[in-house]
């Protein structure tokens, strides 16, 4: 089975299995502890905090552990919303983020919050002065993603985060980076982001552990009550060898993006061109979009259905991302770029990953190729 879902979940680093092991056995003492065994596992967490802040070039005491990005976006949307409500109750967020944005959203919405869904262009992609456009003076957060973890269009968040402050130098900027970073370059400063998300098992690291950028000066109203670990804005006591071993992935793919991209990039390319010359198979995915994340929609053909004739040949395969697949519904991404339902129902998403080969990729071509006409010559039968 050749398996091509890394944007689901990437296998960990050898290192990173190791380093779990190893902080497991020997560091399993509570770091809020002051006895010489929870100090060993406090610095822990402190090194850690300093790989993770030289990796982002920002500060250690700006980064927090989370327990994956499902928590750092609810912390970074619903944590400032609340935070910063005397300033005022409208949000500004795209018709493209990830459920963990978009439902936080939706729950602000219930509690009075204004929430301005702006949608991207037939390409997936979201037009800065759109949402120039929506930033009012009582808007606290928008929040904005890097790539987007269905199509894997990248957004223009330089000229967001610019056009963002010059029409309100208060209003908060977040960044959803799960599925950029490790791959595309993350000049947190340059995008004048002030909260940035990410979790660990997107770039090679353990499941079960996120990261969230905080700007310093940035408050949010905890969403977690109790002790007073991350600085009281995230209670609760730190799964040491999780912080450790993300700290290291986040390193390693962080020394090793421009590798990365480069060799995946051609693949990316080369998939996309053959996947473009199957009339049946309409791409979604754009060459400039994330080097890793390639998909297409065979309209009329549930997606579902492709991915299981796919699987029988060798490849797993996801349709859309892993947490809307199991939802029978029309991909809310396809709609919002005014794809038909049709379409929007038969969503593959080929995601690459380090392992992967030319020769992988010329297998998965000729996989997709059987699966197209079988489920052809299967549909022309029933007919
Ligand atoms: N944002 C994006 C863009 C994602 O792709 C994901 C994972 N599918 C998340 C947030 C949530 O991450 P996690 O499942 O680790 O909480």
């Amino acid at each position: 089975m050749l398996y091509w879902d890394y944007a689901a979940a990437a296998p960990p680093y050898e290192e990173v299995v190791q380093t779990l092991e190893q902080v497991m056995r020997k560091h399993f003492a509570n770091p809020s502890s002051l006895h010489r065994a929870g100090e060993e596992a406090d610095k822990l967490i402190k090194r850690a905090r300093e790989v993770c802040a030289a990796a982002l070039d920002v500060l250690p005491q700006e980064i927090l552990f989370t327990s994956g990005a499902t928590e750092s976006n609810n912390l970074a949307v619903k944590g400032a919303a609340l935070q910063y409500q005397s300033r005022g109750r409208h949000i500004v967020t795209t018709e493209l983020e990830h459920p963990s944005v978009y439902e936080s959203c939706l729950q602000l919405q219930k509690l009075g919050w204004e929430v301005t869904f702006v949608p991207p262009d037939s390409q997936g992609v979201i037009e800065p002065s759109r949402i120039a456009a929506a930033v009012r003076p009582d808007t606290v957060l928008v929040s904005v993603m890097h790539v987007n973890n269905e199509i894997g269009t990248v957004q223009p968040l330089r000229e967001i985060g610019q056009l963002v402050k010059a029409v309100n130098r208060r209003t908060l900027f977040h960044v959803d980076g799960v599925q950029g970073y490790g791959k595309l370059e993350a000049p947190l400063k340059a995008w004048q982001a002030d909260l940035y998300s990410l979790s660990a098992h997107k770039l090679r690291g353990p499941r079960g552990t996120g990261i969230l950028y905080v700007r310093e000066g940035v408050t949010l109203f905890p969403l977690l009550t109790g002790g007073s670990q991350e600085q009281g804005k995230r209670a609760g006591t730190e799964n040491v060898p999780n912080i450790v071993a993300s700290a290291k992935a986040m390193r390693m793919s962080g020394e090793q993006r421009v590798a990365f991209s480069d060799r995946i990039r051609p693949l990316k390319a080369q998939l996309e061109n053959y996947i473009a010359g199957i009339p049946e198979l309409v791409l979604n995915s754009r060459e400039d979009g994330a080097p890793h994340i390639v998909h297409f929609s065979y309209p009329g053909m549930k997606g579902e259905v492709l991915a299981r004739r796919l699987e029988e040949l060798g490849m797993a395969v996801a349709t859309r991302s892993a947490c809307s697949s199991r939802q029978a519904e029309p991909s809310r991404i396809l709609l919002s770029m005014g794809r038909d339902t049709a379409a929007a129902l038969g969503g593959i998403r080929i995601s690459l990953g380090d392992s992967h080969t030319q020769q992988d990729v010329s297998r998965l071509e000729q996989a997709l190729l059987a699966a197209v006409q079988s489920l052809k010559i299967a549909e022309g039968g029933m007919k």
